[in-house]
Parts: C-alpha cells; sequence; structure tokens
C-alpha cells in the first residue's frame, strides 16, 4: 500500500519517535504548527476517521491514554493543548492513514489544523 505512515511505521522512511508501542507510534509533525506538534497513528491501517468501526475502535481508546502520557511528558497537560484528526477533503486531510494531531506549547488560535 502506498502510505506514507504505513511507510514511517515500517521505518522505510525517517521519523522522530516519541512513543512506541505494539498498536500505536507517535512522531514529531515534519512540519510543526505550534511549539508542540505530534502526530499519533495506529499501527492498523485505518483510512480516516469516518473509518472507525465496532472492530477496530478499541485502539482509539489507547490512542488517548498515549496522548495524556505524551502531554504530561511534553509539559502542556497544565496549560492546556488540542487534539485534531482531520478527516476527507473537506476536513483538510492530506496523509490518507488516520492520525491524530497534539498540538500545544502556546495559546493557539482557534482557526489552527
Ligand atoms: P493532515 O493534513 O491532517 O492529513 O496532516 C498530515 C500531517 O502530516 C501534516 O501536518 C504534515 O506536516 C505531516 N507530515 C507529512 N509528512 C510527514 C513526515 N514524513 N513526517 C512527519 N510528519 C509528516
Ligand atoms: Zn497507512
Amino acid at each position: 500500500m502506498n502510505c506514507l505512515f504505513c511507510k514511517i511505521i515500517a521505518g522505510e522512511i525517517p521519523s522522530t519517535k516519541v512513543y512506541e508501542d505494539d498498536r500505536v507510534l507517535a512522531f514529531l509533525d515534519i512540519s510543526p504548527a505550534a511549539p508542540v506538534h505530534v502526530l499519533v497513528i495506529p499501527k492498523e491501517h485505518i483510512t480516516s476517521a469516518a473509518d472507525i468501526t465496532a472492530e477496530n475502535s478499541s485502539v482509539i481508546a489507547h490512542i488517548f491514554e498515549v496522548i495524556a502520557k505524551i502531554a504530561k511528558e511534553k509539559g502542556i497537560d497544565g496549560d492546556g493543548f488540542r487534539v485534531v484528526s482531520n478527516a476527507g477533503e473537506h476536513g483538510g486531510q492530506t496523509v490518507h492513514h488516520l492520525h491524530f494531531h497534539i498540538l500545544g506549547g502556546e495559546k493557539l488560535s482557534l482557526r489552527i489544523c
């Protein structure tokens, strides 16, 4: 499958890893939109939030546990942060492998991501 994030998971494309386990990978966004900008992805290829089902949704709860852990590690849990998942053309999704942006480290504009 010609998927950029599947290639990052496979190690075919380099990334700066922040967290990894058997189900989830988190890495720094290559073009940060905020002082802290981490992407969290399931290792299973799910195209977007529109493709979450009863069969694959358990990883989403796990992703949010990982998001809370990363926010603490990055020191943005106290001041707050934003979690965004763009889906499809109207959502502005450019990489078609489900991902959650963690954005923080400053007061965010209401229009960011
Ligand atoms: P979206 O526009 O929501 O699909 O987000 C895709 C994100 O992936 C963007 O914020 C990009 O900067 C980021 N991105 C694209 N290629 C890479 C890469 N090789 N490593 C890390 N982040 C990437
Ligand atoms: Zn993929």
